[in-house]
């Protein structure tokens, strides 16, 4: 900015002051962690687990599939940690990585709709997640999103 437009006056110098400070505390704090929300999320992942632990006690079976096991988790369901017990189940590990991945799914399946509704190609889709066209075309159908018999080349 060219000096002279603002007015120095004392108020004006100390509002500079204050900035650099706190631009000084903010990078330095920056430099404790790559990621700045690192600590922050492990920290809450941590004591949100502690907490359905000390209320619903340690997770003895699977909410999902019922089946005999030994190793049970406490899994979150909306991926907002609520302290709620709608938001978690009992889970075996088989069905936690299950519900993990399709969590993954869902997500593609979104992306992969935003795109064509953005009407990107599906040539252009599939190179984009590194699978085929066949791949793509077949999510779009299960999506409702075009129809079975979906021809290729009419978007050639
Ligand atoms: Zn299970």
């Amino acid at each position: 900015m060219p000096a002279g437009i603002y007015p120095r006056t004392k108020e004006w110098k100390k509002k500079v002051y204050e900035n650099l400070k706190r631009n000084k505390k903010i990078s330095e704090s920056k430099k404790e962690s790559k990621n700045p929300n690192w600590k922050g999320d492990k920290a809450k992942y941590r004591a949100i687990h502690a907490w359905i632990k000390n209320h619903y006690g340690k997770a003895n079976k699977c909410e999902e599939c019922n089946e005999w096991k030994n190793k049970f988790v406490w899994a979150n369901i909306s991926g907002k940690y609520l302290r709620l017990r709608e938001d978690y189940k009992m889970m075996c590990y088989s069905c936690h990585m299950n519900m993990d991945f399709q969590k993954i799914h869902k997500e593609r399946d979104l992306k992969i709709k935003e795109m064509k509704e953005f009407k990107m190609k599906i040539k252009d889709i599939a190179k984009y997640f590194g699978v085929t066209r066949h791949t793509i075309t077949n999510r779009l159908r299960k999506l409702n999103i075009i129809e079975y018999q979906y021809d290729r080349l009419q978007e050639e």
